[in-house]
């Protein structure tokens, strides 16, 4: 299935948000780098994930009901042994939820110069508008963010990291490296791509994206779709 037709049937039969898994697998397809990543739904499957994708590994509970993971212990970081695996299934599974429970195994993502957010929500006038900001308390505390309505330029895309107040943190600040700008403006340009191209894509929230001296990799992401349309 292409991508216009997995949406179409999902907002069909009445999903409106995409996992985790889901949201990274969609951004796979159009060319945004996510680490490795299964879907378990035992042990042993949780087991012979971690031996297809190697360690170090991220473990992490996929329930309908479960939003913010770390807040409630979803996030298993940077595990390295069997026996860490072992327990970090079995606290998993101990968190409480309605819904069915998956495990999504993904590689460790090496540490990023930061982590960075991306965002999209549509505004009920202009339609989809582009967010960026850099993670943690510059964009939670201090709202050093940027916005664009989609479709963007590579011009917009470049402005839109430039006007941040934080730019030097990817920039060399204090003789870090310099994250790679242009893995920035061409992640940017893909979301305005897709959104444009899709409409029934109502928000979009990769959060964090690690940014790296070489190319960038979407650790978490959330994909929310516009409810069916019913009047019509
Ligand atoms: P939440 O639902 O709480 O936002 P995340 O999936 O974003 O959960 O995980 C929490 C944090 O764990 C992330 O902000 C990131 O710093 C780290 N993290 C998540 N997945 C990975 C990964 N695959 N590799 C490295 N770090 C990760
Ligand atoms: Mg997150």
């Amino acid at each position: 299935m292409n991508i216009a037709e997995e949406l179409k049937t999902k907002v069909e039969s009445g999903q409106t948000v995409l996992t985790e898994f889901e949201s990274k697998e969609l951004l796979e397809e159009i060319g945004i780098q996510v680490p490795s990543q299964k879907l378990a739904t035992s042990k042993e499957e949780t087991i012979a994930a971690v031996e297809e994708i190697g360690f170090p590994i991220v473990m992490k509970l996929m329930a309908e009901d479960v939003v913010h993971k770390s807040d409630t212990g979803a996030v298993k970081l940077n595990l390295k042994t069997k026996e860490e695996v072992d327990n970090a299934y079995d606290e998993l599974m101990k968190i409480p939820s309605q819904k069915e429970k998956k495990i999504s195994v993904q590689k460790m993502a090496k540490e990023p110069i930061t982590e960075l957010i991306i965002g999209m929500t549509t505004d009920p006038q202009f339609g989809p508008a582009l967010m960026f900001g850099i993670g943690g308390i510059l964009v939670e505390l201090l709202e050093d963010v940027s916005f664009r309505i989609a479709p963007i330029t590579e011009y917009d895309a470049k402005e839109m990291i430039h006007e941040i107040k934080g730019f030097p943190i990817l920039d060399g600040y204090r003789g870090k490296p310099k994250a790679d700008i242009n893995a920035i403006v061409e992640t940017l340009m893909k979301i305005s791509d897709l959104v444009t191209k899709h409409e029934n894509i109502n928000e979009m929230d990769l959060n964090p994206v690690f940014i790296y001296e070489k190319g960038l990799i979407c650790v978490d992401a959330r994909i929310i779709l516009k409810e069916k349309d019913t009047t019509s």
